[in-house]
């Protein structure tokens, strides 16, 4: 939609008389759109640099600026949408629905004269003199590939596309799936919904591939939560291997300070159970296992304690290992990692080098962001690129 409304306006800019039509395999486009953000559509970030993604950056570099975060909320303001940023920077319609967001892009795509083919699959792509076919029987002078990547294929992506544009010819870039959950080995299930603040590192060989803080999720397979979700492109991208998840609990205080309380907690109140130091920190559950971790489970007072158990009781608290198996796949990824790159694209215009009427925008692109309103915005900024220079 953003990439249709683009070319409209580039063109009108330019005095082409131009008709643009959407096909999109749904009953109605933009059927993910609302179900990001959690129902809210957070959009885009209030603070955007390079190191918010991942992927073939050259892409990054010449789309981003052409399109940014600015330009993208005044883009919106000025059909009416409105928004705000929350604390953490994270930009969001007024209205805190997605709905919103689908409905005013809907509607500048219709008073623009853009056409909705919906519940149509593109199955196939060929082209000729100067024109693309579509399912043997669409024809075009322009292609723009919006179809988003492998994640969540029950929003309509389910990759198939990327294997389409391979039998063009056209490299894609191995593709994983990313901002998914952890599964861990001997992980108890125990844990099944507790959430705890923390910071999760993805470790291999003794260094750390990745890390991130915040609200962790314990579920009965794993761990997910933003953190999680995070590091687990890293993890994706290194398995099969000896990978391991390193989680350090109660993340705002130093392995001293802990230590510290400990002592004091052991001498002011000797005859009460570890579990009640440990529950001061950490839900119960997390605390109750905790505990074991240390080998303290059977340890009936903290008088009983001796130093040299409390400083691993605190070890415990502050560096969990995990052997990670896995990640969930595509099914419940919120993005795909990998697609096609500078390598098939010119990054300052996303044209198919091989096939100069085609073009991409989106998470087909070898480019994935943060979570935080990141991969939407990619999205825009793409899909404006793209959008304006189809018209060219
Ligand atoms: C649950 C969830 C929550 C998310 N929340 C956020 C968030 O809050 N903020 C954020 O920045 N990002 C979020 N994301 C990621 C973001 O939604 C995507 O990165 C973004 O939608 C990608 O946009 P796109 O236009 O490239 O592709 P998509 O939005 O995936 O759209 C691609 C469209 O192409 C259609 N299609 C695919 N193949 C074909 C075909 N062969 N023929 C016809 N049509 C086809 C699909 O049906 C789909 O409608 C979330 C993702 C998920 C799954």
């Amino acid at each position: 939609m953003m990439a249709s409304i683009a070319a409209v306006d580039a063109a009108r800019k330019q005095k082409i008389d131009v008709r643009v039509t959407i096909i999109e395999k749904n009953p109605f486009p933009g059927r993910k759109l609302l179900a990001t953000g959690n129902g809210r559509c957070n959009f885009s970030n209030e603070t955007i640099e390079e190191k918010n993604y991942r992927g073939d950056l050259k892409l990054f570099r010449s789309v981003y600026p052409q399109f940014n975060n600015a330009k993208t909320i005044s883009f919106f303001r000025s059909f009416g949408l409105e928004s705000f940023a929350d604390p953490a920077g994270r930009v969001y319609p007024l209205s805190k629905k997605s709905e919103s967001v689908l409905f005013a892009l809907r509607y500048q795509c219709e008073a623009r004269g853009v056409s909705f083919l919906c519940g149509t699959e593109i199955s196939s792509i060929a082209f000729s003199a100067e024109k693309v076919l579509l399912n043997h029987t669409l024809s075009f002078d322009r292609l723009i590939i919006a179809a988003g990547g492998a994640a969540s294929p029950g929003h309509g992506t389910d990759g198939k596309m990327f294997d389409l544009i391979r039998s063009l010819g056209i490299p894609v870039h191995p593709i994983y799936p990313a901002l998914t959950a952890l599964i861990l080995k001997e992980y108890p299930k125990t844990l099944k919904g507790v959430r705890a603040d923390g910071t999760v590192k993805i470790c291999k060989d003794g260094s750390c591939l990745g890390e991130d803080s915040g609200e962790l999720q314990f579920t009965e397979y794993g761990l997910s939560g933003i953190p999680a979700m995070a590091v687990s492109e890293y993890a994706a991208k290194n398995l099969p291997g000896d990978l391991t998840a390193r989680v350090e609990l109660a993340p705002n205080l130093s392995k001293e300070s802990l230590f510290e309380s400990a002592v004091r907690f052991k001498k002011d109140f000797p005859q009460a159970a570890p579990l009640l130091f440990l529950t001061g920190l950490l839900p119960e559950k997390l605390a109750r296992w905790v505990l074991q971790k240390a080998g303290s489970g059977q340890v009936q007072t903290m008088g009983d304690l001796s130093s040299a158990q409390l400083k691993k009781l605190i070890e415990a608290v502050k560096t969990v290992s995990f052997t990670v198996t896995g990640v969930k796949g595509f099914a419940f990824a919120q993005v795909t990692a990998g697609g096609v790159g500078s390598d098939a694209v010119n990054p300052e215009t996303l044209q198919c080098k091989k096939y100069p009427g085609m073009f991409f925008c989106g998470e087909i692109l070898d480019v994935n962001g943060d979570c935080g309103g990141y991969n939407l915005q990619w999205a825009w900024s793409s899909g404006f690129v793209a959008g304006k220079n189809c018209i060219k």
